[in-house]
């Protein structure tokens, strides 16, 4: 079947078959096109909620379809292809945070929402990398933990040095595997090309960033700026979305190493299997457990809205 027929059958089965695709901003081009919904992992889970199909297909990674489960506990929520994990939201154990709080009962734990169901359950407020500056600085306590992203916690702690910003361990591998010595040579390669970096880079790499943001920031900066050159350090497929995007500019990868296989292993036949078939893995959480992770998720909503 050719690319163009299988999409038209995928549109016409998700009618057929009462299902909204939402696919994360880092899939492939083919995806992107017949998804319903696109975007970060965060606004993925919060249009869902809006949307009025019973069946949702998440395109991306499992802690995404369980975030869409939280916040749509009526709906039937499934993983386009169920390999497809996060190993950054596998990094911290929830037994290592329950005992950091029993030992730093003064603490407030503020977890990224690229975290597994079981780790927001033990957490106290979520942040996407867009909107952590402004949740953690509206947080009341001082004294915050910072889960599991170091190189994003480090970034909001030097935003906000009246805070006291703990980090742990964890990292995204492929963001984190960016070296400063990479971000020298891409910029001496391409001198009239601004460095737009994602926070979850490492400290030095962000210091040479004319621009720090998440990836619909970097995305709305090239959409508003007038520059014509851009080296991209975030994954690689939003170097190709703007390159389609913006044909008569350039944009550079900052390093091969940015391509999260992960995000990259939900194909066009999984979707179109999971609605022909019907059989695909259906998100299903504990509604104990689903209850405690949705609260930190609906405390970052309320502090971001004010
Ligand atoms: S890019 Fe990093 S944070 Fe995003 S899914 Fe891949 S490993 Fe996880």
């Amino acid at each position: 079947m050719k690319i163009r027929e299988m999409q038209d059958e995928i549109i016409r089965l998700k009618k057929e078959k009462d299902f909204c695709i939402l696919a994360h901003s880092y899939m492939s081009p083919e995806i992107l096109e017949i998804a319903d919904i696109c975007g970060d992992s965060f606004k993925l889970s919060e249009e869902a909620a809006k949307v009025k199909n019973k069946n949702l297909l998440l395109c991306g990674v499992r802690f995404m379809a369980e975030g869409a489960k939280m916040l749509s506990p009526d709906k039937n929520v499934y993983l386009s292809n169920p390999e497809a994990g996060c190993p950054m939201a596998e990094q911290i154990m929830p037994e290592e945070i329950i005992s950091f709080k029993k030992a730093h009962p003064d603490y407030t734990v503020v977890a990224y929402v690229n975290t597994t169901a079981a780790l927001k359950a033990v957490s106290d407020v979520c942040v996407t990398s867009s909107s952590a500056e402004k949740v953690v600085s509206l947080i009341e306590n001082d004294n915050i933990l910072f889960i599991p992203d170091k190189n994003l916690g480090s970034y909001i702690a030097s935003k906000l040095p009246n805070k006291n910003i703990k980090v742990l361990d964890g990292c995204c591998p492929r963001h984190n595997g960016v070296t400063k010595s990479e971000a020298v040579s891409a910029k001496t390669r391409h001198p009239n090309a601004l460095l737009l970096a994602h926070p979850e880079c490492r400290p030095e790499v962000l210091e040479l960033a004319d621009y720090i943001g998440s990836t619909s920031g970097i995305i709305n900066y090239v959409r508003n700026s007038n520059h014509n050159e851009f080296i991209i350090g975030t994954d690689n497929s939003i170097t190709e979305y703007l390159q389609l995007e913006y044909p008569v500019r350039k944009f550079y990868q900052l390093s091969e190493k940015l391509a999260c296989r992960n995000m990259r292993l939900t194909t066009l036949v999984d979707v179109y299997n999971i609605l022909r078939t019907g059989e695909g893995e259906k998100i299903e959480l504990d509604p104990e457990l689903s209850e405690k992770a949705k609260k930190p998720i609906e405390k970052m909503i309320e502090l971001n809205r004010r």
